[in-house]
């Protein structure tokens, strides 16, 4: 059965090789049947990888999404490359104007030079390994008042009221993972020696200037990133240390707990949106459509073709995303709904991401529609923002609509200094690979002591604080992917900060931006947001200013 499958993959793929092109209009005609064969098959292959993640313990799935990986995705890569070299190589590719194709020769070239023939053996290791990851992680459950549950189910807990509670939560999140600890550490040793290896292949000197090129990282370095730790330390962490002595002052506390973080103060409950799948999709349906007609019949579409898998189960994935089935012309959603204000936020995040892929849906190039991760998460990250103001949908007082909106800003601010720690940890790793565990361990302390300064008191759960970021599954998927997520925090607020001010003009600039998918360099792309790609010390602080304003604004009684 796959054999076939198999045969008939090459069959299309050799077909495209043998194209002949003999002017600029075969070349542009090439590109789009290309096109169609390249979303046809990433579509199969996107299925199945949805259908693992929402079912990861059934043996026939994973079998189907293991002989993917194992055989299709390389070949797949392998074909890529040669149909780039195909491109590459015509004397047509000149004559295409660079005005639209400019953007797509520099990334064809950049894939090109790192394409190595001996990377794609490693590659499938690299698969294998993080599907071991995702196996342990996955399969993970917590004891909780004598009942197996889910790790996520663990969360609604760190907002209870009982400080009890919350620390039996927090022992119950951290336990199953210390105890496979060994394992998931062994895991990164071998991916960081394989990825060096893969840098290596390709000529490149270390792995973060490899996955700098993979990312198509053009406007910014690694050095810029130790500059945007730099300044986040000193215009966020001032904020966020505020913040979170006014908690501590709220809960009533004299010391601070890492299980405290989340609390909800005593007399108040913990804030819950919705209580179920289908009230939460068709809520958010009538608020996106509010903001613009064309989100919220998106969302109905969605729903329509089953396109949507949000409650938590065992057996299914941890975790929440969003992937774009090119060939249906629309996206799947996939979360894991805990019962808290989380709920909202992320489906609002999916659904930015979803909307991003609906307005680059007609772009001509395949290219065009592969988006960087830093404006795919300003799609997402805005998405929150702005639909913050018809929160009342999912909140019936005002005390709790304006605790959800202060506890949105306040995680916004909150996050970024993590991001930089998870940042600099990873880059720590590629530059350092001879460390030990201890090493490994104690670096990511002393990262989080620089970055990510608190008030918490992490004594006697030292292993929690150095270790936390085993659940952090973009080290092992996706390496130096995570420093985007702050990038897009500071664009989303820079949007949210326009929103406020002129709210039609700033949907119809967001609209334009994400039409562009990647066809425009990054900063472009920011400026036909209304808003700058910019990583200075001067634009954190005025954007510190503005949300430390708009926090005075949300009183709650
Ligand atoms: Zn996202």
């Amino acid at each position: 059965m796959n054999d076939q499958k198999l045969e008939l993959f090459k069959k299309e793929f050799e077909n495209l090789v043998s194209v002949n092109i003999t002017s600029v209009e075969d070349l542009k005609s090439f590109l789009l049947q290309q096109k169609k064969v390249y979303e046809r098959e990433e579509e199969k292959m996107l299925r199945h990888y949805i259908a693992f993640q929402c079912q990861s313990d059934s043996d026939e799935i994973k079998q189907q999404f293991e002989y993917d990986q194992q055989h299709i995705k390389p070949l797949f890569k392998k074909y890529q490359s040669l149909l780039d070299e195909k491109v590459l190589e015509s004397p047509f590719l000149a004559e295409l104007p660079d005005t639209e194709y400019g953007e797509y020769k520099k990334k064809l070239r950049t894939q090109f030079a790192l394409f190595q023939e001996a990377n794609l053996d490693i590659e499938k290791q690299e698969d294998a390994l993080v599907n071991q990851y995702f196996e342990i992680t996955g399969g993970l459950t917590a004891n909780w008042e004598g009942k197996e549950v889910t790790i996520s189910e663990l969360f609604t807990h760190f907002r209870d009221t009982n400080r009890n509670i919350r620390k039996n939560a927090m022992e119950a999140l951290y336990d199953p993972i210390l105890k496979k600890e060994e394992k998931l550490q062994s895991i990164l040793d071998e991916l960081i020696e394989l990825r060096i290896k893969k840098a290596e292949n390709a000529g490149l000197n270390g792995f973060a200037d490899y996955m700098f090129k993979k990312y198509y990282r053009f406007d910014y370095t690694p050095e810029d990133c130790t500059q945007l730790a730099e300044s986040i330390r000193e215009h966020v962490i001032p904020l966020a240390l505020q913040l979170q002595k006014e908690h501590k002052k709220e809960i009533g506390l004299d010391d601070y707990k890492p299980w405290d973080v989340r609390a909800v103060p005593h007399n108040r409950k913990p804030l819950k949106p919705v209580d179920t799948d289908v009230e939460l999709i068709n809520k958010s349906a009538k608020v996106l459509a509010e903001l613009d007609p064309v989100f919220g019949s998106l969302v109905h579409d969605m729903n329509e073709k089953k396109l949507f898998d949000l409650t938590s189960r065992k057996g299914k994935a941890q975790g929440g995303f969003c992937e774009n089935l090119p060939e249906t012309g629309l996206p799947f959603i996939f979360m894991n709904l805990t019962k808290t204000d989380g709920d909202l936020v992320v489906f609002m995040h999916e659904m930015g991401h979803a909307i991003h892929d609906l307005l680059k849906r007609d772009l001509e190039l395949y290219s065009y529609k592969q988006i960087p991760m830093e404006s795919a998460e300003l799609a997402s990250m805005s998405m929150e923002l702005f639909t913050m103001n018809r929160w009342d949908e999912f909140y019936k007082t005002e005390e709790e609509l304006n605790r959800a909106k202060k506890d949105q800003l306040k995680s916004a601010i909150m996050s970024l200094p993590y991001i930089m720690v998870i940042d600099q940890f990873q880059h720590w790793l590629y530059k350092h690979p001879n460390h030990t565990w201890k090493e490994r361990t104690k670096k990511f302390g002393e990262l989080k002591d620089r970055y990510d300064a608190s008030i918490i008191d992490w004594k006697g759960h030292e292993d929690w604080k150095e270790k936390g970021w085993l659940y952090t599954l973009h080290i092992y998927e996706v390496p130096f992917y995570f420093i985007e997520y702050a990038i897009s925090q500071l664009g989303a607020l820079q949007l949210y900060k326009n929103y406020k001010e002129n709210p039609e003009e700033t949907i119809s600039k967001y609209k334009q931006a994400l039409s562009l998918g990647s066809s425009k360099p990054l900063p472009e792309v920011y400026e036909a947001a209304g808003i700058k790609l910019d990583f200075s010390s001067k634009t954190i602080a005025e954007l510190m200013e503005f949300v430390a304003k708009e926090l005075d604004l949300l009183t709650i009684s």
